[in-house]
């Protein structure tokens, strides 16, 4: 070996320094670098400038001692392996010094050059492995202590020197490693130490010592109390409006779920804001914004303690209020609510006036459902809204189950319109001199699950009033200009538009698409329009009569006497015909003043030049009236009743294109003039 080892010797009697070092020379075969010290602070100037592989020291150090040395270096770091030397043996003196981690402990009486230096090579070897397990534990991720079996530390690394350091601003406790450990060994659940959290684990080993390792799991805590918070907050935003901060419709559901199991008498309110489209409409979102907030900021005043306000739609609020045994509460409560969105708003520097419709449904008198308690607040809700006198109304059994029904009808009426199942029927009209068929009406025709079929002019009606006329329009005109360019002789289609087809749909492009489609020439198609067509937007009414025309087909303007058209009007539009309503003919032969009615009807169309149609045709008593007034076209009953497009085919071939008439005697009496 050709390096040195190092060695400091340290004894205050010079005699005795100049024995150990004459001593160290004999060894065989091995060679040492020496300094003396003759006091505990040379010793510490050596250290400080140079590292050592063992220092030799005397345990009597004048008014110091070996043991007080050894700690005064475990104090300041230093590790180097330490051996004591004494010249009386004494048993408690060298159980101290192992206890304080002196590497051997000699007598200086029996010592000579091999022992010596086998000493030193053993403190040498023992300080590397000790030096190799600290290297490994200060590596660890986790602050570990070994500890004898009487629970005192006796190994730690640098972490767990740390955490216990921590630890000496906290009561009781001084950073000393001993009085951590106590401390850890004491303490229950997780440990914290200045700020920090630490799962401690202690496992007892073999020999009756322990190893306590303490884990720090502070960031994975945070990690947890982050995704905590935003767990809650984004449960809190799914249950709330982003816009007013009140619940919303899932946070509504929650909540009368809970308050249906909890079986307490309660009332909903389902508040409409009315005119707020309008708002939202003339000054723009922003503003409409703004005023729901503050409408709901009012609504909260009033809301006390325990009642709940959601925002379930754009313009839609519903306060749910637990009752006690006081019949003015639910009064109360809406009044308020009333008074305070009556009051004017000021939006930015917008002076705005709405007002409120509210519905009230109770539980459980109205309903044992959130489903049905909210329906049935809303529907009290729209008959509020249609009121005017009073715009706070109680769900009513009987009142509102007549508009449920519609309502369900409603429903119905659009999943048939969406599966098509919206039928087409077809009714002939006829030329009265000649009995030809020159036509027929098609008729739109639905029969409901439950209900059978339902009469046209209902479900019309609730077509045009809820936006699906124009989808049934447009089944019925595919179908009946489909099934008609297949009939087997050319006569015409004639088709109801309704009003509201005329306003909202490209009817130009509808029309002339669906010619295209089923490939029915224009001529064979006509449209039949009534009177209400004229009366709003003349202009825009005439522009697509017009255009309807100009694509070659015909117009028929239908139930002619019972609007309001001017003759003015009457001129202005291009009308190839005009159907002169039933309810004139169906009772001509029992009342003259019908009978002149519909002979003026007839001389206008003359005058106007304009074909004139009777419908309601029954008896043969009309056709007589009809031939002898020279109307020129008939339909009725007794011409043909609505028929399927099968029929129609029979019918035509039956007939051969003539009218078969339900009472084969009718017969066609001489033509007037
Ligand atoms: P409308 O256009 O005046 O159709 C004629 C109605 O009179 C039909 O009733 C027809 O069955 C009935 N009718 C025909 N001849 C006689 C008769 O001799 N005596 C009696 N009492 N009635 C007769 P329907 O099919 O019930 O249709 C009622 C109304 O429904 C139609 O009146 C029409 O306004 C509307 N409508 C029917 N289909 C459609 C459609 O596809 N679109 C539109 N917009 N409206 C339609
Ligand atoms: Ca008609
Ligand atoms: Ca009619």
């Amino acid at each position: 070996m050709n390096t040195k080892n190092r060695i400091l010797v340290l004894d205050d009697d010079p005699d005795d320094t100049l024995i150990i070092r004459d001593t160290l020379l004999e060894a065989d075969g091995r060679e040492y670098k020496i300094e003396i010290a003759h006091r505990p602070c040379d010793a510490f100037a050596f250290l400080d400038q140079q590292s050592f592989d063992v220092v030799l020291c005397d345990y009597r150090l004048g008014a110091s001692n070996g043991i007080d040395f050894i700690k005064d270096l475990r104090a300041k770091n230093i590790h180097v392996p330490v051996i004591l030397m004494t010249g009386v043996s004494d048993k408690t003196v060298d159980e101290e010094a192992l206890s304080v981690g002196a590497s051997d402990f000699l007598n200086k009486s029996d010592m000579s050059s091999a022992l010596l230096d086998k000493a030193i090579r053993y403190a040498i070897a023992n300080a590397a492995r000790q030096n190799l397990l600290s290297t490994v534990l200060s590596n660890v991720e986790s602050a570990v202590c070994v500890m004898d079996e009487d629970g005192r530390p006796q190994l730690w690394n640098s972490k767990f020197q740390d955490v216990s350091s921590g630890q000496k601003d906290a009561r009781h406790n001084d950073g000393n490693v001993d009085n951590f450990v106590e401390n850890v060994l004491n303490s229950t659940g997780v440990l914290k130490v200045a700020g920090r959290v630490f799962e401690k684990n202690v496992s007892d080993l073999d020999d009756g010592r322990s190893v306590v390792t303490l884990h720090d799991v502070s960031s994975h805590i945070e990690a947890l109390r982050e995704r905590e918070i935003a767990e809650t907050k984004s449960a809190y935003l799914a249950k709330h409006c982003p816009l007013t901060g009140v619940a919303n419709r899932l946070g509504f559901n929650e909540k009368i779920r809970q308050e249906i199991d909890a079986g307490h008498r309660f009332q909903l309110l389902n508040l409409d804001l009315n005119k707020f489209k309008d708002v939202n409409d003339v000054f723009g979102h922003e503003t409409g914004d703004e005023l729901l907030c503050k409408v709901t900021t009012r609504l909260k005043k009033c809301c006390q303690n325990g009642d709940y306000l959601t925002r379930i739609g754009g313009d839609e609020f519903v306060v749910l209020q637990r009752l006690d045994n006081d019949e003015e509460q639910s009064m109360r409560l809406a009044e308020c609510f009333q008074q305070a969105i009556e009051r004017e708003f000021i939006v930015g520097n917008r002076k705005l006036r709405i007002g409120v419709s509210i519905g009230i449904s109770l539980f459980p008198d109205h309903g044992t459902t959130s489903e049905v308690l909210l329906s049935n607040a809303d529907i009290a809700m729209y008959r509020a809204k249609a009121n005017s006198e009073s715009c706070i109304q109680f769900f009513d059994t009987e009142l509102d189950n007549a508009i449920r029904k519609r309502r369900t009808m409603i429903a119905d009426l659009a999943e048939a319109i969406e599966n098509k199942s919206i039928d087409v029927h077809f009714q002939p009209l006829a030329d009265v001199k000649t009995q030809k068929i020159i036509g027929f009406e098609a008729l739109a025709r639905w029969t409901h699950p439950e209900l059978g079929p339902i009469r046209p002019d209902i479900f019309i009606e609730l077509a045009e009033e809820n936006g699906l006329i124009e989808s049934i329009g447009n089944i019925v005109m595919n179908k009946a200009c489909e099934n008609a360019a297949a009939w087997p002789y050319p006569v015409k289609v004639a088709i109801n538009i309704s009003g509201v087809q005329i306003r909202h749909s490209d009817i130009l492009n509808d029309v002339q698409s669906t010619l295209y489609k089923t490939g029915l020439s224009a001529n064979r198609l006509e449209l039949e329009v009534t009177e209400s067509i004229l009366l709003d937007n003349f202009d825009y009414a005439l522009y697509v009569l017009r255009g309807l025309k100009n694509m070659g087909l015909s117009l028929a303007m239908d139930d002619f006497g019972t609007g309001y058209s001017s003759l003015s009007s009457l001129i202005s539009f291009p009308f190839d015909k005009l159907k002169i309503d039933r309810s004139f003919v169906t009772d001509l032969d029992r009342q003259q003043r019908l009978k002149n009615v519909v002979t003026t009807c007839i001389g206008l169309g003359k005058n106007l030049n304009m074909r004139m149609v009777a419908e309601g045709v029954e008896r043969q008593a009309h056709i007589d009236f009809l031939v002898e007034e020279g109307c020129q076209e008939m339909q009725g009953f007794l011409i043909g009743r609505p028929m399927t497009n099968a029929d129609v085919h029979e019918y035509l071939m039956r007939g051969k294109g003539y009218a078969l008439m339900e009472n084969q005697k009718v017969r066609v009496a001489a033509a007037k003039g």
